[in-house]
């Protein structure tokens, strides 16, 4: 159910070429963004670029200064902070309009391609928020290689859902990824079904398909899903899907 966004909390979005990045100091990164850039080889440049761009775009979103705005991650499963679900905090604990020594953390979502990056930010502090909340937002290439990559997938894994004919597979595969990381399980080995219990209805994502909240991303297409659960409330979970 796509909810009011009156009694949502808001999110944004936004995207950049990651080429962009080389505009950016690389002395923005934590220790962990280091080791972890140092860890992947030569795809480390691209994760450098994708976490410089992403604080980037965070800081305008929020209206704050990049700098002082880092990208944490931390896993549930191994209690590990060098990978894992990530989350944006403030490092300065004097901000104006935040309770003193209290680092303001929002929910935020990081999807990088070959060549560009997503972002997505619930714009309201955790600590401001009734409730839970999580974000994941996905960038999905309608390239030729990404799609003979979707095609190459087993045909049940499309037929399961029954969406041939609702959008591409590419925006498919954008949704499940989306959902996958809004849920914290990422979309590897389960892959999360749309439809289930805490999914999306048809009428969702045929309402969700031009949502003007995503960026438009050269062969791309964006989706990102909001998860809320509001404290005391008996219904479980509000959910939110945007896609372009
Ligand atoms: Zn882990």
């Amino acid at each position: 159910m796509n909810i009011d966004a009156e009694i949502f909390p808001v999110s944004q979005y936004d995207a950049a070429a990651l080429v962009l990045a080389r505009e950016l100091p690389d002395t923005w990164l934590t220790r962990a963004e280091q080791e972890r850039a140092a860890s992947l080889g030569a795809s480390g440049a691209r994760f450098v670029a994708g976490r410089l761009l992403a604080r980037q775009l965070a800081s305008t979103m929020l209206q704050l200064p990049a700098e002082e705005l880092t990208i944490q991650t931390s896993c549930a499963t191994c209690s590990s902070t060098l990978h894992g679900t990530p989350e944006l905090v403030l490092t300065r604990s004097d901000a104006p309009g935040f309770v003193k020594y209290q680092a303001p953390r929002w929910a935020m979502s990081v999807s990088r391609s070959e060549t560009h990056v997503l972002v997505g930010l619930v714009t309201t502090p955790r600590q401001q928020l009734d409730g839970r909340v999580s974000i994941g937002v996905d960038l999905t290439s309608t390239d030729t290689k990404g799609e003979s990559t979707l095609r190459a997938l087993d045909v049940s894994f499309f037929e399961e859902e029954g969406l041939w004919s609702v959008p591409t597979r590419a925006q498919w595969w954008a949704m499940k990824e989306a959902l996958g990381k809004a849920r914290g399980t990422g979309i590897v080995p389960t892959v999360p079904n749309i439809f289930d219990p805490g999914g999306f209805t048809p009428a969702d994502i045929n309402r969700a398909h031009v949502s003007p909240a995503m960026p438009s991303v050269p062969g791309h297409v964006s989706c990102g899903v909001v998860l809320y659960e509001k404290s005391g409330e008996l219904e479980l979970e509000r959910r939110q899907l945007f896609l372009k």
